[in-house]
């Protein structure tokens, strides 16, 4: 298990879920795996460590839950960001486009001091969309954004070249 490439085998693809045409990634075999899931943490751990994040932001849903283990990891905090009304007192929020429509993202105003290094976690690098806003949010609090750790990036979807050259880390690709 010391090879990022074996943890494919816990990754279970779902054709047409949520909807018709896309190929879900499905983590939760690998999150049901102890030494797996571990593995994990410990490869994206080290993709955060050597973007030198003094915070860990992870994104809803499954950035939170990498995200929040991964902070615990390496002993740093971590900030949530979520969906329109879910965090309970000041937000910032950004809105940005998705295939169909547009979604909104929002984390707490006072989230972070300024200056602070923030390194951005989530389950898949698509579009690029959601980091991209996620990034925006980080950004507008005054916080530095030193980069971005995904567990998978669908390569063939270029969401990093819509990052604006925000160094980007992907253990495994697609
Ligand atoms: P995007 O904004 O297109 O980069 O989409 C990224 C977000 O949508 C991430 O938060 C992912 O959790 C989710 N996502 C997009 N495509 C997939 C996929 N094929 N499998 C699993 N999650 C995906």
């Amino acid at each position: 298990m010391r090879d990022a490439e074996e943890l494919k085998r816990y990754i279970r693809d779902v054709p047409d879920f949520p909807s018709p045409g896309i190929l879900f990634r499905d983590i939760t075999p690998l999150l049901a795996d102890g030494p797996a899931w571990q593995r994990a943490v410990e490869h994206v751990g080290a993709a955060v460590r050597s973007l030198g994040a003094e915070k860990v932001a992870g994104i809803e849903a499954r950035g939170l839950i990498i995200g929040a283990a991964v902070a615990a990891h390496l002993g740093l905090g971590f900030v949530p960001i979520r969906k329109p009304g879910k965090l309970p007192r000041a937000t910032r929020s950004v809105a940005y486009d998705l295939e169909y429509g547009r979604d909104a993202l929002e984390i707490h105003s006072d989230a972070s001091g300024t200056g602070e290094r923030f390194v951005i976690v989530d389950d898949v690098l698509a579009t690029g969309g959601t980091a991209a806003a996620a990034a925006q949010l980080v950004g507008e609090l005054g916080a530095q954004v030193s980069g971005l750790v995904v567990l998978i990036e669908l390569r063939f979807l270029a969401g990093r070249d819509r990052l604006g050259g925000l160094p980007v880390e992907a253990v495994l690709g697609y």
